[in-house]
């Protein structure tokens, strides 16, 4: 732990910080099983963080957030272990991040913000502890020096809401240096340096935090691909590999309780429940009679988690591909396909439904109808998809807006709430928590109608 900061938890000056730099891998032993959990943890942390800022959140909301996320995702038994996950995650996740410029980017944008957020609530001792471990040349401004520019540095202030003590500590850095608070008008600059108060060190801070980090992205890269890969490709690399793209909500391969669905509601049901992606595959399964196999099993394992037994399945299927190969050819090559997905054939695995990312990272190729609409169809019918869904236009065009800043989860949540008039402030990230909260509204809406 040394490496990453001066001692685990106290600074030079004896303040004790929970905040770590990051600034070099430290040397602590990590059984396999922590290794991918911590990570997991912590990408929660990131991907809520993510959601936030595509949402459009402002400062203070994000500032709950952040914090909120922290507490319920980071939390351990132990207080030192505490420390130990946060610095382990970081590690690990810099490793499934390093891999590709994509991924570097959203890394230390989602890093930086994490920082920044924890930073702010730290103690006056705390952030000056942190600025002397980041080594900043920067001195506090002399009392005789303060006393020249007090008034302007006063005025700059009062412009900002801000009142200055007596006792307020100010650092003189060259102006290029805090981007942010020049272009908010949010300091005093006089021959080149920028007058930051101590309440705006943060923004000084994070310049210096998200330098370190992306110059430390790009050597943690050359060292994958040089050595790790190679030498961890039966151990590490597989978990590595798969964290970047793994889905980390709940396992829809069970239908909620009671939730059993029958044929013959299945097209209400499909009309009012089911997301995009879904209604399209059923839409087109009722217009073709058949579906390729990135179809069928995209919409089957979906229907069996959202409750479709499996004899009302192959009933259901043979309706359709009956009409266009003919029963006896169902049978013999399709029917299998089916119980394979319901575990009753081959492995004998129970075959979980594809989550959001998976889908939406999926390949369709020409005739295929699988995949995600807000990532694979074409504007004009995607469009005309959401109009049919009942989309109104201003909502519709707050859609397409997230579908070309290529946020296709939140597109999709943008939908559902449009669609039920209710907010779905988890974010979709799986057709069957869509599904399961869809059913949930309507019925609570059935039921206060119906008292
Ligand atoms: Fe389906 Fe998920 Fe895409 Fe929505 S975001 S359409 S649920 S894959």
């Amino acid at each position: 732990m040394e490496a990453v900061r001066k001692s685990s938890s106290v600074s030079n000056n004896g303040v004790v910080s929970k905040l770590p730099l990051y600034r070099s891998a430290p040397p602590l032993e990590v059984r396999l099983e922590d290794f991918e959990l911590y990570a997991i943890d912590r990408l929660r942390v990131l991907k809520g963080i993510s959601d936030g800022l595509s949402r459009g959140k402002k400062p203070d909301e994000m500032a709950k957030l952040v914090l909120d996320l922290w507490k319920t995702n980071m939390k351990n038994q132990h207080s030192s272990e505490v420390v130990n996950k946060d610095i382990i995650s970081h590690f690990v996740l810099r490793l499934v991040y390093c891999r590709t410029e994509e991924l570097r980017k959203w890394f230390l944008s989602m890093e930086t913000t994490l920082f920044r957020y924890r930073f702010r609530v730290e103690t006056t001792e705390v952030q000056r502890a942190l600025m002397a471990e980041f080594d900043l040349p920067y001195k506090a401004v002399s009392n005789a020096e303060y006393e020249s520019v007090k008034d302007k540095l006063n005025q700059v202030m009062r412009a900002i809401g801000q009142s200055t003590t007596t006792d307020a500590i100010f650092y003189k850095v060259p102006f290029e240096e805090v981007p942010e608070l020049v272009a908010g008008r949010k300091v005093f600059i006089q021959k080149g340096n920028a007058y930051i108060a101590m309440n705006q060190v943060v923004s000084l801070v994070i310049t210096q935090f998200r330098s370190h980090l992306s110059k430390a992205l790009v050597l943690t890269n050359r060292k994958w691909t040089s050595m790790i890969r190679e030498q961890e490709k039966d151990r590490l690399a597989p978990i590595i590999e798969a964290l970047s793209t793994s889905y980390l909500g709940p396992d829809y391969s069970q239908p909620r309780e009671h939730a059993e669905i029958s044929l013959k509601d299945i097209d209400q049901i499909a009309k009012s429940s089911f997301p995009l992606c879904m209604r399209h595959l059923f839409q087109k399964l009722r217009e073709d009679h058949h579906l390729k196999h990135g179809g069928r099993m995209q919409l089957g394992l979906f229907l069996k988690g959202v409750g479709l037994k499996l004899d009302d399945a192959l009933a259901f299927w043979r309706a359709e591909f009956s009409r266009k190969v003919g029963a006896e050819r169902f049978d013999k090559e399709y029917a299998y396909g089916i119980r394979h997905n319901y575990g009753k054939e081959g492995k004998r695995t129970d075959y979980t439904p594809y989550s959001c990312q998976k889908i939406i990272s999926s390949a369709p190729g020409v005739g295929d109808h699988h995949g995600c609409p807000y990532r694979h169809f074409s504007e004009e019918n995607l469009r005309a998809a959401l109009t049919r869904m009942g989309v109104g236009s201003r909502p519709l065009e707050d859609v397409m807006d997230k579908v070309r800043n290529r946020h296709y989860q939140l597109a999709c949540t943008l939908t559902f709430e449009a669609v039920h008039g209710s907010s779905c402030d988890a974010g979709v990230n799986h057709p069957n928590q869509y599904y399961n909260d869809s059913q949930r509204i309507l019925e609570s809406k059935k039921s206060s109608s119906n008292p």
